[in-house]
């Protein structure tokens, strides 16, 4: 199984981070022992002072497909879930600075935090207008609808399936909204989707 992440998927976001609008999607992959496990407090990692939470709509591929077409892109997946893209902005900064790979800043052990997932058919919204929030410590950091994307879910799909075989399990993290910040010690995370608390843990 594998983790595909895109990153500057959503206007705000970019333009927090001082990054230009991307002409096509951005990549990256996390490996499967970047997934927190179930019921695990996040520990921020010894290499980073600066870990920021990114909220994203995380999508399961439920078949084997290469080179999808955009209209075809819808059968390849009927859930959706949320997650975080933990990232080490400092490490990720260096790397940047240095035009070296981002891994170190955003594939490290628990850097994907994955809540269970939800058939569309059941939350009864489509792919494009699924609204989602991160809280944390009961205040709401992060808030984002998937309306907003720069390239929707099924264009991402059909892109990434040019370069990488989707397998069933493999899951895709589609961006995140404006709002990232550092999280700290202590601090409780809730992540909603369409309203409802779906899932929640401790960093430590
Ligand atoms: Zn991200």
């Amino acid at each position: 199984m594998k983790i595909i992440c895109i990153g500057r998927n959503y206007a705000k976001h970019a333009a927090e981070l001082n990054n230009p609008i991307p002409q096509e999607p951005v990549v990256f992959l996390k490996p499967d022992t970047a997934i927190l496990l179930k019921k695990h407090p996040f520990f921020i990692p010894e290499h980073s002072n600066e870990v920021h939470h990114e909220i994203e709509v995380v999508v399961k591929i439920n078949r084997l497909g290469k080179h999808i077409e955009p209209r075809f892109a819808h059968k390849y997946y009927d859930e959706i879930g949320l997650g975080i893209d933990f990232t080490a902005r400092d490490v990720q900064a260096r790397c940047k600075e240095k035009g070296l790979p981002w891994e170190k800043a955003k594939a490290f052990d628990g850097s994907a935090a994955v809540s269970r997932f939800f058939k569309l058919k059941d939350l009864k919204k489509p792919i494009t207008d699924i609204d989602f929030h991160l809280d944390i410590n009961g205040k709401t950091v992060q808030k984002g609808n998937t309306k907003n994307m720069l390239f929707p879910v099924d264009e991402l799909i059909a892109h990434v399936s040019k370069y990488f075989t989707l397998k069933t399990g493999d899951l895709i993290f589609t961006g995140t909204p404006a709002g990232v910040g550092q999280v700290h010690r202590d601090d409780l995370l809730e992540l909603h989707l369409e309203g409802e608390r779906i899932f929640y843990f401790n960093v430590k």
